[in-house]
Order: C-alpha cells, then structure tokens, then sequence
C-alpha cells in the first residue's frame, strides 16, 4: 500500500487542475506551475525520522528496534497522528500512514498537519518493564521533534493509554517547565486524557454508517431521484429491515464499533459476525455483543475461541477461521483490524454490499477500484476512523486550557463536527455517485491546496 495515498492526491490535483471554479486567481502556465508545485509538495514527507532504539532485554540482551517519526505535512497545523507498535512496521508504510492524517485533518478541518510513528516490534512478546523502556526510549530519542505546538503522538496498533501515559512522563522530565498536557492525547484520563477517547474511533465509524444510511438519507431522499447511485437507493430501502452487519478486529475500534451497531435505535442491526486475531464468531441471528465485550476485557482483549469458553461467555456461536470473516453474505462489514486486508487477489470473494474503514488502509488501492466499479459502497478511512483524531484534537484544547469536558459533552462536539463533514460529502456523494473516497481526498487536497496558495508556499 505503500504509495497508495500519494498516488490518489496526485489524481485529485490533476482532476482539480481541470475544475476552473477552484482556485480561479490561478490561469494559464500559473495553474499549471502552482498544481506542480502542490504535487511536490503533498506527495512526499517534510521530514523522515528514524533510529534504532537500543534496548536491553529482562535477561541482559542488547537489541537495537527499528523506530520512525514521519512528518507528512504541517500546513493546517502541527503534526499529528498515532505511533504504531507492530512487527511489520516499516518506512514506507509510516511515510502513507502519516500522508493520511494530513489529509485526514484537512478534510474535518482539524488544526493539524500530518505524522505519524511506528516502532518494528510485536508487543506482545516484551514484558512490561521492556514496553515501558522502549515507550521512554522513543520519546528521548525523537525529543527534539516532538511537542504540543510541533509534533503530537497518540495511539495507533499495538499501543494504547498505558504508552501514552508514559511518553507523556518522559516527554515532561526532558522538557521540565514547560507546558506537556499536550504533548500526547489518548491519555488516561486520570492523566490528563479526555473522556470518551477511547471510544471515539468505533463510535465515530458507526457513526458514519448511521449518519449516511439513517439520518441523511432520510432528510434527502430526493437527492436520490435523478442520480446513478443505484446502490446508496438500494441502502436506503434496507435501513428498515435488519441489516446484517459483521465487524472484523475486535480492539479499540472494532469492539466499540460492534457495540454501537448492536445497540443502536436507528438502524435494525444484526450484528451477526465479529473476529479477531484467533477467530471470526458467526451466528446469523445475531451475536451478544454486550457479552463479548465482557468476555474479551477480562481474557487480555481476545474473543472466545473454544466452546467451553464460548459458554462461559454464555454466547451461541460457531466457531470459523479468522479470514471467513471478509467473505460473509452480509449487508455491512466494518474493516477494523490492519491495513491490506482486501487485495486484488481475495476481493471477488467479499460479497458485502457496504464497507467501513475503521481501520487505515485495509482495502489495498487496486482492489477500491474493483469495489467502485460493482458500485460497493466504501466509507473510507479519512471519513469513518477520524473520530480518534477528532478527540485527540479536544483533548490537545482541554490541556492548554486545563479545563475538561464531560463524556457527554465530547461525544456532542465528536458528532457535531463528523456531521459538518458528512453533510458536504455526502451532498457531492448523492448528486454525482462518484466514490466517496474520490470525493472525500477531492476536498481535502482542496483544503490543502487553497491553504498553502494562501500561505504563499506555491512558487
Ligand atoms: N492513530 C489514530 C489515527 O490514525 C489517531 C491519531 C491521533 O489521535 O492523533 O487516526
């Protein structure tokens, strides 16, 4: 997936290039010149970071831990975005990662830029002493770069409020005098986080689908007339009856997601499927979620894999390979686990009619265009997983202002702002039918681009 993201800005840009009404100060070999000049700079990253991590094991032994800080772009703001723990970290990988969150803040108009961190390692084989010196060893080594008013890590794979915490303590014993409250988000909230962050990324992707097969279609049925959207007509008619939904990963996002579909008053859900690292859990009259969320907070955040442990979660289900999950019959699969889980060589085999990014980049670039081309409708990661940057942005204002939010309250400023951006996207979405992730890169390198010509960066 490596250029992925790249690839897609530099065909919004040329598409852009073509559309007088946007940036029209901009004629002639001028616009040409200036769209070069936005591609140079949005398809490759301000600056690349990275070192070895030099590491001594519980038992006396020295390794050295490939680790990255990418700076993707700091046009709307510092940068911002997670640092990822997982074993198949690599440059390129974190250089895209942190392209999408440029693009992802440009798009709900949060005030960031783009980065993103990552650290070659599978955490579940370091004890927690080990976690802890690599989480202290990554802020010093990239000290100089980060900070509330540079750089601003929070949570991605493999790490979580535990690591946050302790970057943050390190970050401050560096930094002493300073202000730090906002130098990390996805903090506990003991420390300094904000409520509902850890919910914020599942509830923000069901959110999406809610919003765009409930609340706005209801409101705008008759954008639906004359268009070529045949498949967004067809989700409308379904809202009404159950709707089959199966969610793969079941972390922070996939589990809040599943429990949020489960729960909800709107749409007649059935949440028949969900999966992990283990296995995928089916059963077509729908699954407890409650009851699996139960389970797997007390089994280290894993599903039941067996039937004694599926009774002890008191949960009928069957038991399938953790794969089956992306080729079920169902209405909706929410994407909640990595990157580059629907390829070219699976996609025939998924037959879901609606796909949720809650994850970054889980559908691989040749295989979105398959989608698109039997009219799946995607809701893409940039629109469906920004709820954790979204909060990470709230709790960035309530440390400067130390002044904190209720759970109510964020949940009501998440919503509020995830709305603004559906209602612009999905009004182009209705009145033209092209992807959504078309439409939802178009404006953000719009954002971009009108910003950077605006700050004089484009000759
Ligand atoms: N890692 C998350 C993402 O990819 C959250 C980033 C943040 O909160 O800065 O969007």
């Amino acid at each position: 997936m490596a250029k992925q993201t790249t690839d897609i800005i530099e065909r919004s840009l040329e598409h852009l290039l073509e559309e007088v009404a946007f940036l029209p100060q901009l004629q002639g070999a001028d616009r040409t010149k200036a769209f070069h000049s936005l591609g140079a700079i949005l398809s490759t990253p301000n600056h690349i970071h990275k070192s070895f991590l030099r590491i001594v094991r519980e038992n006396g032994e020295v390794f050295r831990i490939p680790a990255f800080r990418m700076q993707h772009n700091d046009t709307l703001g510092p940068y911002k975005g997670g640092i990822r723990f997982h074993e198949s970290v690599n440059e390129e990988e974190v250089i895209n990662l942190a392209a999408l969150m440029t693009l992802k803040n440009a798009l709900h108009e949060v005030p960031f830029g783009g980065g993103k961190g990552g650290v070659a390692i599978n955490p579940r084989e370091y004890t927690v002493r080990e976690m802890y010196m690599i989480c202290k060893k990554y802020v010093q080594y990239f000290s100089d770069v980060l900070g509330p008013d540079k750089d601003i890590p929070a949570p991605d794979v493999g790490t979580g409020q535990r690591e946050m915490d302790w970057m943050m303590s390190e970050y401050k014993s560096i930094n002493p005098g300073k202000p730090y409250l906002g130098s990390f988000t996805g903090k506990s909230v003991m420390n300094g986080g904000s409520q509902g962050r850890r919910e914020a990324t599942g509830k923000g992707a069901y959110y999406t689908l809610r919003y765009l097969l409930h609340d706005y279609l209801n409101e705008h049925q008759e954008r639906l007339v004359d268009t070529t959207c045949t498949y967004a007509q067809t989700a409308l008619a379904k809202w009404k009856q159950p709707l089959s939904v199966a969610v793969q990963g079941f972390g922070n996002v996939g589990s809040v997601a599943a429990l949020e579909a489960y729960r909800c008053s709107y749409l007649n859900n059935k949440v028949v499927a969900v999966s992990d690292r283990n296995v995928t859990l089916l059963n077509q009259e729908g699954l407890d979620i409650s009851s699996l969320v139960l389970f797997s907070s007390s089994n280290n955040g894993e599903l039941p894999r067996t039937s004694d442990e599926l009774m002890e979660a008191g949960i009928q289900a069957e038991i399938r390979d953790r794969e089956e999950i992306l080729y079920l019959g169902v209405d909706v699969l929410v994407l909640a686990a990595l990157e580059d889980q629907i390829r070219e060589d699976n996609v025939e085999q998924v037959k879901a009619r609606i796909l949720v990014e809650g994850a970054n980049a889980p559908i691989t670039g040749e295989a979105d265009q398959i989608l698109a081309q039997q009219g799946v409708i995607v809701i893409p990661d940039i629109l469906a997983n920004a709820g954790g940057v979204i909060v990470s942005y709230f709790e960035w204002l309530q440390g400067r202002e130390t002044l904190f939010y209720t759970e109510e309250e964020v949940y009501t400023m998440l919503f509020d702002k995830m709305k603004s951006t559906m209602n612009s996207i999905f009004h182009s979405y209705l009145g033209t039918g092209k992807p959504l992730r078309k439409i939802c890169y178009s404006h953000a390198v719009m954002k971009l681009s009108t910003n950077l010509y605006i700050q004089g960066k484009l000759f």
